[in-house]
């Protein structure tokens, strides 16, 4: 492109974002979808027409996974690669693409038309091997459809037009129109069910904010997201601060691998999403609304547009809502960029602020000073969803579902080796083995509950219960057969951490590579009993000095692994009876003394013995 017009598409689309660096985050999605990349000359110019440096402009273009220095195809594929599409049959996939284009994986054909690539879990393993095209996702694929796709696709056909059939419920609504679907297994009272859009809102319009918190509170309503805080208590923290510019933000970034159950809310509730959503502005008094919505579900952004358009003209949203003289609050969309890191909060609202999504350090927490130093409360989509009936239906019948200290249902992502995968609305308590039955699943060795960040249990753990008391979860629930390697599982969350820590505090960036290095040694039979140790220790340390809950929670795979299956740690680490450490290099050994010494030894050293030669 000439730099002429190039300048000019900059300035479009700086101009379009009121040259507000705070808004970077549109500016430079807008700038990757128009120019298919964010090179150095982009750089230079959005940090000029934003008044910021270039440094600034490369810190947060560089952070996110979506956005690229170097051109992209007209159509770029992303290929979701967690462990479900790996099991589900990535690499043919993989294959496939690359031989029907010519390029292998993170290249561009030469004509420009085509670049493949791959991501992390894009929130589609009930339909696994899947993948974006541009903004729009595919399911289910096989080496014939993926050869299929690219002929239609250079016939002209546009990626939207390419699924034959459409998903089922409002996936296949004209402002959808993608071929998902919901899988939804089993609807409980609370979300899925019979729900009356509005009543909440309605009920809560006609309370005071105090008597709102209040309810929230007595609900025992705790937030989804995995965390578990109490709804009430963030909220009482944030309606309590003297700063009278408050936010409500709804967490809309579900990254955690084997999470989709806030893709199928977004899809089937939009309305009681932001329902809840008002509510919570009501009560804490603020008049702006953002939804964080991760880049994988950009699909989802017409639609949600479109619900929060019938809610304006309907008086739900804008000025004086439900005709309350005064009530004003409406809410925008921000998309991310592929960053897991900003699934939590004060990483998300540094997104939203136009910088790297890194966590801030706390305190303060968000409810107290968190958007642009406003007071800010973040909630996940399920927790907004459950306030807007919270408010219809009254917090006892909320808190009397569920256990002790786990109140109301938990939406449940079930997916991997079963027959059933989908959506589960169960009450809190529900076991391990209820969930293996209501879904099909034979032969499991282990569950993974939480995700990466959650517990990996054994047959031996089959009868805990889903539950803050016991094993929480965000809703992510992956099972894996007898015929699974439980340390390529490992193996393969801990590579997950590495890709996705920010990288600011050391034992997060580097341990996990440590951890991962000497899982590898044990997978080739070469470890020894101190290696164990080394792991357990080196773990603690990761989650005692790590600085938020990506690093707190990295080593779990590791640890949990430890603890329930420990048959396989032990079947492959041995004592060595000559007492020769199998791990030792000699060469890594010298590499420290040949720095030091600034020379390099003739005897031990291969690559000097070549050059003598
Ligand atoms: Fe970043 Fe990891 Fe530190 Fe969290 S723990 S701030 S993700 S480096």
């Amino acid at each position: 492109m000439e730099p002429s017009v190039q300048k000019q598409t900059l300035e479009e689309i700086c101009a379009g974002c009121d040259n507000d660096k705070h808004r970077m985050m549109d500016i430079l999605l807008e700038t990757q979808r128009r120019l298919r990349c964010i090179d150095g000359f982009s750089m230079e110019t959005i940090a000029h027409l934003t008044g910021s440096t270039r440094v600034e402009i490369e810190g947060v273009a560089s952070f996110y996974s979506f956005f690229s220095e170097t051109p992209k195809g007209q159509f770029t594929f992303h290929l979701c690669d967690d462990i479900i599409d790996r099991h589900a049959g990535l690499k043919k996939i993989a294959k496939a693409l690359e031989h029907e284009l010519g390029i292998t994986m993170g290249e561009t054909t030469s004509d420009g038309l085509f670049s493949i690539d791959t991501t992390p879990c894009i929130g589609m393993s009930d339909q696994a091997p899947a993948a974006m095209l541009n903004d729009v996702i595919l399911t289910n694929l096989t080496p014939e459809s993926i050869r299929a796709y690219i002929i239609a696709l250079r016939s002209g056909v546009e990626p939207i037009d390419l699924p034959e059939t459409l998903g089922n419920g409002n996936n296949a609504h004209q402002r959808l129109r993608s071929m998902v679907h919901n899988n939804i297994q089993a609807r409980g009272d609370v979300l899925l069910g019979d729900v009356e859009d509005n009543k909440g809102l309605e009920k809560a319009l006609a309370m005071s904010p105090a008597d709102i918190v209040e309810q929230v509170t007595q609900s025992g309503l705790s937030g989804c997201g995995g965390a578990g805080f109490p709804t009430g208590r963030k909220w009482s923290f944030a309606a309590a601060t003297e700063d009278t510019e408050r936010y409500v933000f709804c967490n809309a970034d579900e990254g955690e691998p084997g999470t989709f159950k806030d893709r199928v809310l977004l899809t089937e509730r939009p309305d009681l999403l932001i329902e809840g959503m008002t509510i919570a502005a009501c009560a804490i008094g603020s008049e702006h609304g953002l939804i964080y919505l991760r880049g994988e579900y950009v699909y989802l952004k017409p639609w949600l547009e479109h619900i929060l358009r019938q809610r304006r003209e309907n008086g739900l949203l804008g000025a004086d809502i439900g005709g309350v003289d005064g009530f004003n609050f409406d809410i925008r969309i921000q998309m991310g960029a592929g960053a897991y890191i900003c699934g939590e909060e004060s990483a998300l609202i540094s997104s939203c602020e136009g910088l790297p999504g890194e966590p801030k350090t706390r305190p303060p927490f968000p409810a107290q000073k968190g958007y642009m130093g406003h007071p800010t409360i973040v909630n996940n989509v399920e927790t907004f969803c459950h306030v807007a009936r919270i408010m219809d239906q009254g917090a006892e019948w909320f808190y009397s579902m569920g256990t002790e200290k786990s109140h109301g249902t938990k939406l449940l992502s079930i997916c991997g080796d079963c027959d059933k995968p989908g959506i589960y609305e169960m009450p809190y308590g529900v076991t391990l083995a209820d969930l293996m039955k209501m879904a099909g699943a034979q032969d499991v060795a282990a569950i993974q509950v939480g995700g990466p960040s959650g517990q990996l249990i054994g047959r031996n753990g089959f009868h805990r219960q889903i539950c803050f008391e016991d094993l929480p979860t965000g809703g992510s629930i992956m099972m894996f057969s007898t015929k699974r390697n439980i340390l390529e599982i490992v193996d393969y969350f801990l590579d997950f951490f590495i890709e996705e820590s920010c990288g600011f505090c050391t034992p997060c960036r580097v341990g996990n590579i440590f951890l991962n290095e000497r899982i590898g040694i044990i997978r080739k039979g070469h470890a020894v009993p101190s290696d164990i140790d080394y792991l357990k220790e080196l773990s603690n340390t990761i989650i005692k000095t790590s600085r938020c809950g990506l690093g707190q929670t990295s080593p779990n795979p590791v640890l949990s692994s430890l603890e329930n299956f420990p048959l396989i740690y032990s079947a492959l680490v041995r004592e060595n009876e000559d007492g020769l450490d199998t791990n030792f290099n000699i060469q890594d050994a010298l590499e420290e003394s040949r720095r030091l010494a600034k020379h390099r030894s003739y005897i031990y050293d291969p690559d000097f013995a070549e050059e003598e030669a």
